[in-house]
């Protein structure tokens, strides 16, 4: 029996054979025959992917245009002659129809054999020419990975999957069913898997530093997502405990969410349980888990995974999207859009610059307010797709009164444009900053001035406070978020918001865990909002509580010693919920 150590991203139980996924940087390109009668399929799965990368290449030449000089243009305008080259097509097809290869062996071979020609060429500049062809298939296999696979999987059996890392489109390509568990070599609570494992009610152990390497195919594995473990090998009684886990586990949940989750009291009072959501999250069963609007979008999903801003009507098409799902929540809902939230560990390549120190950088919305067209441009498809139901936009990462201010002054007069244009959009669309910076909730009685409402973004709060990376296994012991300092931050935002009037919400992930959600609101925080997989098991909790019994709960950490670790703090939570709702332990385990 083997235990490494990680850290715990999405918590649960899980106990399976190993699936290794391997993809080294590069998108695992599948060969295989698809079934007789699905050539047309096929077909089109190769034109839709052709057409995402013509539309990647177009805009991409028409942004180096403004910004660069003539060459780097010309080799991308080549890229494009080469995409839509007749001969180079017709044998991709040909390929296809009569192989009956998938589009990925069909292009891969296709490009295999212009390689070659071009490789034999004397002329250097012809000779050169092989690494566009590169270019574009790597390109043609990423958007065909983006398009749905017609047949294929290697993953046929309930598994934990484990991986150096997954990219989003590897992750949500995995069949759902046959995913036990998520444990990565790499990866951090904020990672795409960790980010899709919550949200998909996985439970996932990332910063496992080698698993991928002590691990054989097929091997017993036993992975803990809530401590941040996985054993392989394990001995009859650890098993036998991992199963018990596990049972007790599943019936919890299913005791949580037979009862329709409605985020009230015992008494009736109504706290509003919003859903996180990022573009790619399917919408769909968010309102049957108990969401009532979705209060964070997380938009610079549109921007991962690729070198290029996308365009505002794209990001409007994937924004209504949302504030259209949200409308379905409820006649309350609203759908909080976040402006993007790049920096610190989101880096995109050719976008983020390289900073020394990049989680104290230019980041979120100090990055917008450097790039103000960047900036208009999202607030144009935020405010054109509020004409479509309740939007409001959120700023990431406010540190200081002057970054509230000039962002109003950019959305004035993105709002005059759009007028100007008679374009629709919500002319009193509320606007929220996030707390997640230790400067903004000791201003945030100033702050309140500015804004509509307030999010305390817990994960950067808590990071920032502590000055412990949120990703970094070997300081995660100073990640505590009920540590006193951080409680005192989240008081003096409550307390600011409610002199002045305004909401104040938690949707970092604190929010999803019932020992720390609940003591939030209990600090007066009427707002959760998480990943909606977790919303029956904290509106549960919420239904045996009273507004008196939280108000007994907020004093915990007040009854104990004035040394009282985060860690204390937390066990002395724990004990006086399981005390109070003897049949959580499960849900809490
Ligand atoms: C947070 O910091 O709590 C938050 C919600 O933002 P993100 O996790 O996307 O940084
Ligand atoms: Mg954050």
């Amino acid at each position: 029996m083997k235990t490494l150590a990680g850290i715990p991203v999405a918590r649960g139980f899980a106990s399976g054979p190993v699936f290794v996924f391997r993809s080294d940087g590069e998108l695992p390109i599948p060969e295989y025959l698809i079934d007789p009668g699905r050539e047309a399929d096929e077909l089109k799965r190769l034109k839709r992917a052709v057409a995402t990368v013509r539309r990647d290449l177009e805009s991409l030449v028409a942004v180096l245009k403004q910004r660069t000089g003539k060459e780097d243009v010309r080799v991308f305008e080549c890229h494009l002659m080469l995409l839509e080259d007749e001969l180079i097509q017709q044998e991709i097809e040909e390929r296809i129809v009569n192989g009956r290869v998938n589009a990925e062996t069909a292009v891969r071979k296709t490009m295999d054999s212009a390689r070659s020609q071009f490789e034999k060429m004397n002329d250097p500049y012809f000779r050169e020419r092989v690494r566009d062809f590169d270019d574009i298939e790597r390109r043609l296999q990423k958007a065909l990975a983006g398009c749905e696979h017609t047949t294929h999987t290697e993953l046929k059996a309930p598994s934990i999957v484990v991986a150096d890392d997954l990219t989003p489109s590897e992750t949500v390509q995995l069949p759902r069913e046959y995913v036990l568990g998520f444990a990565t070599d790499g990866g951090s609570s904020t990672s795409h898997v960790a980010l899709l494992a919550r949200a998909l009610a996985i439970p996932c152990v990332c910063g496992l530093g080698s698993v991928t390497a002590n691990v054989r195919p097929g091997e017993k594995m036993l992975l803990d997502g809530t401590n941040g473990a996985v054993i392989l090998n394990p001995d009859k009684s650890t098993q036998e405990r991992f199963d018990i886990l596990i049972n007790r586990q599943r019936e919890a949940l299913e005791g949580a969410s037979s009862k329709t989750p409605t985020g009230k009291l015992k008494d009736g009072r109504e706290i509003l349980l919003y859903a996180n959501v990022h573009p790619g999250l399917p919408y769909t069963g968010m309102k049957e888990l108990g969401a009532r609007g979705i209060g964070l979008y997380r938009s610079e999903y549109l921007w991962l995974d690729r070198e290029l801003e996308p365009s505002e009507d794209e990001q409007f098409n994937a924004y209504s999207e949302a504030v259209i799902a949200a409308r379905e929540f409820g006649k309350d809902s609203v759908c909080v859009i976040r402006t993007l939230d790049l920096g610190g560990d989101k880096l995109v390549k050719g976008i983020s610059s390289k900073e020394a120190n990049p989680f104290l950088g230019q980041r979120s919305i100090r990055y917008l307010l450097t790039h103000r067209d960047v900036f208009r441009r999202q607030l144009r498809a935020i405010l054109r797709a509020s004409a479509f139901g309740h939007t409001a936009i959120m700023y990431p990462m406010i540190s200081c009164t002057e970054e509230l201010r000039d962002a109003a002054v950019e959305l004035e007069s993105v709002k005059r444009e759009l007028a100007g244009e008679g374009i629709k959009f919500d002319e009193n669309i509320a606007v929220g900053a996030m707390i997640e910076v230790p400067a903004a909730a000791l201003s945030a009685d100033d702050l309140a001035r500015q804004v509509d409402f307030f999010s305390l973004g817990t994960n950067d709060l808590v990071q920032y406070t502590m000055a412990a990376d949120r990703g970094n296994d070997s300081v995660s012991y100073l990640y505590q978020p009920l540590n006193r300092a951080v409680i005192k931050l989240v008081r003096m935002t409550v307390e600011a918001a409610k002199a002045k009037g305004i909401h104040v919400s938690v949707c970092g992930e604190s929010a999803s865990d019932p020992v720390i959600g609940t003591f939030w609101v209990a600090v007066g925080v009427d707002t959760l909002s998480m990943s909606a997989t977790y919303i029956p098991g904290v509106s549960h909790i919420l239904s045996r509580l009273s507004s008196e019994d939280l108000d007994e709960y907020a004093k915990v950490p007040d009854s104990l010693h004035p040394g009282a670790t985060g860690a204390e703090i937390f066990d002395a939570c724990r004990t006086w919920l399981t005390n109070k709702i003897p049949e959580i332990e499960d849900l809490i385990a």
